[in-house]
């Protein structure tokens, strides 16, 4: 259950303020004992036991958003814009931006997209959609999309930082929408990259790329591998530690 909306909640803050950021702050009540925090696309969501209340219950949420806090103060906040699906929305991924245009489809149960010159996403939504499930809807075909539109580019840095750094064979290589991580590459030597990391710097993308490829020749985190990684990008570091406090964020 989500807590009334107001300008706080029992004088806790429903927006956090972050350097020159401001983040929405979720409150949820759950049946569980224990309670947790978590961000989300660009959110604080707290969810709170219903069995913690009055002082407990402040101390826990004042010790969340101070965590809260302390994670956002790291993360650069300025490099990357996150996707709006919604009409009239963009989405700006590093080589390339998005316009949504958002209508209902008349007649028709299925909703439609398609992509226009390249970069307009036509979305045509089913009659009879929740607003929930429409909204769902644009970010499930928008993003289905880019996928799509996209892979070539993928495959094509990946070929590309092969030749130069590596040259070893892959079988396939994919876009995925899974957001436990950024990358992987199998035994059965295929790459899949998280569609998310379209939305990073570049030099991001690259260097996720180069670390799966790395894989093909070292199948571990030894000092090998990353000798291996060093090589191709002397920069890595910086780009480890630009995942771990922004990668999150990432929408
Ligand atoms: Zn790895």
């Amino acid at each position: 259950m989500n807590y009334p909306t107001g300008d706080s909640e029992g004088g806790h803050p429903y927006r956090l303020r972050v350097g020159c950021t401001f983040y929405d702050v979720i409150y949820q009540q759950v049946l569980r004992t224990t309670s947790s925090v978590r961000i989300r696309n660009g959110k604080v969501v707290l969810k709170l036991s219903r069995f913690a209340y009055g002082a407990k219950r402040d101390e826990i949420v004042r010790k969340f958003l101070k965590w809260a806090e302390k994670r956002l103060s790291k993360a650069s906040g300025n490099d990357f814009i996150n996707p709006v699906y919604e009409d009239g929305g963009r989405i700006v991924t590093h080589n390339k931006i998005y316009d949504l245009d958002v209508g209902a489809r008349q007649g028709g149960d299925k909703s439609k997209a398609r992509l226009k010159n390249g970069t307009l996403i036509q979305i045509r939504i089913a009659s009879g959609l929740s607003l929930s499930a429409a909204k769902k809807t644009v970010q499930n075909l928008s993003e289905k999309l880019i996928i799509k539109d996209q892979t070539s580019y993928l495959c094509e840095v990946l070929n590309e930082l092969n030749q130069l750094y590596f040259q070893e064979n892959f079988v396939n290589c994919r876009f995925k929408r899974t957001r436990s991580r950024f990358g992987s590459c199998s035994t059965k030597r295929n790459i899949n990259i998280s569609f998310r990391l379209l939305f990073a710097p570049r030099e991001i993308f690259k260097y996720v790329c180069v670390h799966e490829l790395a894989h093909l020749k070292k199948f571990n985190h030894s000092k090998e591998f990353w000798c291996l990684v060093e090589l191709a990008m002397p920069d890595y570091k910086n780009c480890e530690k630009w995942l771990k406090n922004n990668g999150f964020l990432l929408g």
